[in-house]
């Protein structure tokens, strides 16, 4: 147990939440969401969870969107206790449940959508491993940095992890490479487009969005690493998602959020390119002291987790708990 968990279960019962919220009261949060299900499931938080977080926010805390936080900031005049919620990648489920609690609670909201998934081009790779270690028959399969084959008769989500790991160190290309290999050794052939439990949004799910007033933003094209690319194809990943979407609504795309969104995953080479074609700030996907103290790597939460983690995120027992060089 760290000390922030023991903080959290001795203050909570006499009302220690509301002195960490208004110790915190500065600090806004920035909440990232992935994915939501009627069930929850790996990777996807209930839709009823999800609900009772939006109306916690919603009675507690002051949810505003991610602009308005920027224009507040700018004129040195950020709310208390701000909170924006955001939604990477442009799952379906987004539409299909977190939408309409959103549009009921009257919460804004910005979503992050990777095009080439949108268009049908790619499935997310993660969600293709997935589909591969799921449903493949084989009993073992080799993973590079394994001493021994990883067996697929136990938990599967080892295989996952260790695969997942993997490709996190390569290339675009290396990646594509060995997520093809790994198809050809599991003896899968994953179909051309994600299956439903997988499926990106459409353009015009994403147009119905975008006109009830929520902001897109840009994930990129395929959900490279970043820094793994050379600087024709990270000003393509940058420049063809931000035209795609401004295409399709109409309105200039200013926000970017990083893949993965971990400190390796963005450097100061890409944050230029990110400056250099016209975003006005990017997400990482990890919490600091200071959210948005550097506009090209403002610091996100994760929202999607149990109900006690939920809690010190928003009411600033997280924040409180930081070390004060994050
Ligand atoms: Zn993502």
């Amino acid at each position: 147990m760290t000390v922030n968990d023991l903080i959290y279960r001795v203050v909570r019962p006499f009302g220690g939440l509301q002195l960490a919220k208004y110790l915190s009261r500065r600090h806004p949060r920035i909440l990232m969401y992935h994915r939501i299900a009627a069930r929850a499931t790996e990777g996807a938080i209930d839709i009823n969870q999800f609900r009772h977080q939006m109306q916690i926010i919603k009675r507690e805390l002051n949810p505003v969107s991610l602009n308005e936080l920027i224009i507040a900031q700018d004129q040195h005049n950020v709310p208390d206790n701000a909170v924006v919620i955001t939604f990477d990648d442009g799952y379906s489920d987004f539409y299909d449940h977190a939408f309409p609690v959103l549009k009921e609670e009257g919460i804004p909201c910005t979503l992050f959508v990777t095009t080439g998934f949108v268009n049908g081009d790619i499935w997310l790779w993660p969600d293709r491993l997935q589909y591969c270690v799921d449903y493949s028959s084989k009993e073992s399969i080799c993973v590079p940095g394994e001493e021994h084959p990883l067996s697929l008769k136990g938990d599967r989500k080892i295989v996952w992890n260790a695969l997942a790991d993997h490709c996190l160190t390569l290339s675009n290309l290396e990646k594509i490479n060995f997520i093809a290999s790994v198809e050809t050794e599991l003896n899968v052939s994953p179909p051309a487009l994600p299956p439903s439990e997988y499926e990106a949004l459409d353009w015009n799910q994403i147009r119905d969005i975008s006109r009830a007033g929520f902001e897109i933003g840009s994930h990129s094209v395929s959900h490279p690493v970043m820094t793994s690319l050379n600087d024709e194809s990270l000003h393509h990943e940058l420049i063809q998602s931000k035209a795609d979407i401004e295409n399709q609504i109409g309105y200039p795309v200013t926000s970017f959020c990083y893949p993965n969104g971990q400190p390796f995953d963005f450097d100061e080479r890409v944050k230029a390119a990110v400056h250099e074609v016209g975003y006005k700030c990017a997400l990482a996907a990890f919490p600091g002291r200071d959210t948005l103290g550097d506009r090209l790597a403002i610091n996100r939460y994760p929202g999607s987790l149990s109900s006690s983690m939920f809690e010190k995120t928003i009411y600033g027992l997280s924040y409180l708990g930081l070390p004060s060089h994050v």
